[in-house]
């Protein structure tokens, strides 16, 4: 039982310190143990112009299931480890989500403005059907519903398309999420739910960010928007009358609570000094640049961290619901669980006087081992 319990810990477990993608192909399998992966496919096709990885982290609850992002990385090398980085969030996304799931996620290289097209993306669909359901795909930055509908001619593996069943653009739902776990994390704070004059930060302006900025503005919260596309924050201007910023700015904004809802890493040594927020929580995978150092400052100086893959659940939520049978009631209802989900993480937190994110670490591993466990008995 010990052996069990600590070979799924083993598989679980997270770089104790940050690992920089390697470059050699050893190297990259030493990271592949590290992390904890099961399995890193490369993909090119040069007549499409498809380059892509798709990462499966752990595949104990089931299916690894995870959106494919599509972005214009610095480097191979920063998309390997995004890739890296993301399935395994999603892993614990599942697990604490109490999904019967595991996690994955895809990156395709490129820019998401510019180098679309259909071959590009039934060429990526043809790759996740040779991993006959191993890896179910969706979308996420930079990929839409439009994507994913071309993903579905070549595979069956995909999910939040509008076809045959599918549930669509899963970001209303996450956005819903983080919106409940926003008000979990304020009664901790400042002790009570309300977000009526709360002053809040979110940065992005994107799928996630317009969804959760109306639900803020509808509540009465007092909301100030970034992101590096100006025609995405005019439109949330025009639609809700909210304070901006130039990018680089969001962190200086004077506010109760910031929101990350772009991209990783936004947490860092460089930004930490200048959040005003006691509270952070939003929409963005990986959001702590370096999570074993960030966490245990953020509480040193006294910000309540909320665990990203806990709060952005709700998306992944409503898009293994098409894999049941979809209801949209049901994925609302889902989604609001996030609240309660949140609140047994800060009161562990409190009781083991452990980190949030040690919490929340420690409640999806848990689960995964029980179910594993179950898992290995013959009938
Ligand atoms: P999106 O592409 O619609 O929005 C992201 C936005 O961030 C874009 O508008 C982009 O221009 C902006 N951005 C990038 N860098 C920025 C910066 N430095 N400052 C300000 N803005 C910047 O993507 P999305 O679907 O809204 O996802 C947002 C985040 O939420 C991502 O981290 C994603 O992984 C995460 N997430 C999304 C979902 C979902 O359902 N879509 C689910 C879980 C997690």
């Amino acid at each position: 039982m010990l052996a069990n319990a600590n070979r799924y810990r083993f598989w679980c477990r997270f770089p104790t310190t940050k690992t920089r993608f390697p470059t050699t192909s050893m190297a990259l399998l030493d990271s592949m143990v590290d992390y904890g992966h099961e399995q890193v496919v490369f993909c090119s096709d040069p007549v499409s112009g498809l380059r892509a990885i798709i990462a499966i982290h752990n595949t104990t609850l089931g299916p690894a299931l995870g959106g494919t992002r599509m972005w214009h990385y610095k480097s191979d090398s920063a998309a390997r480890e995004d890739v890296l980085r993301l399935s395994r969030g999603m892993t614990y996304k599942a697990a604490i989500a109490g999904l019967n799931l595991g996690g994955g996620k895809a990156v395709i290289i490129g820019d998401p403005r510019r180098n679309k097209s259909e071959a590009l993306f039934r060429s990526f669909g043809r790759f996740v059907e040779g991993l006959g359901g191993r890896y179910i795909t969706a979308e996420d930055v930079g990929t839409s519903v439009a994507d994913m509908a071309w993903v579905r001619m070549e595979t069956k593996h995909v999910t939040g398309v509008n076809s045959a069943g599918g549930s669509g653009d899963p970001s209303p739902f996450t956005a819903y999420g983080v919106y409940h776990g926003i008000k979990a994390a304020a009664k901790k704070a400042f002790g009570n739910d309300s977000l009526n004059r709360r002053k809040i930060a979110v940065q992005g302006a994107g799928n996630v960010a317009s969804h959760l900025v109306a639900h803020l503005v509808h509540e009465g919260a007092k909301v100030t928007v970034s992101d590096i596309y100006d025609d995405k924050v005019q439109q949330l201007v025009a639609d809700h009358n909210v304070a901006t910023v130039e990018p680089d700015a969001i962190y200086d904004v004077d506010c109760d609570i910031f929101a990350p809802c772009a991209l990783g890493a936004c947490i860092n040594d460089d930004t930490i000094p200048r959040l005003h927020a006691r509270v952070i929580a939003g929409g963005a995978n990986n959001q702590l640049d370096d999570p074993a150092r960030h966490a245990p400052i953020l509480r040193e100086r006294g910000i309540l961290y909320i665990p990203d893959y806990v709060i952005n659940a709700g998306g992944l939520m409503n898009v293994a619901l098409e894999l049941e049978g979809y209801s949209r009631e049901r994925a609302l209802h889902r989604a609001e669980s996030i609240y309660g989900i949140v609140e047994n993480i800060l009161k562990l937190s409190e009781s083991q006087n452990i980190l949030t994110v040690e919490a929340s670490d420690r409640l999806a591993e848990e689960r995964i081992s029980a179910i594993g466990h179950i898992k290995q008995r013959h009938v």
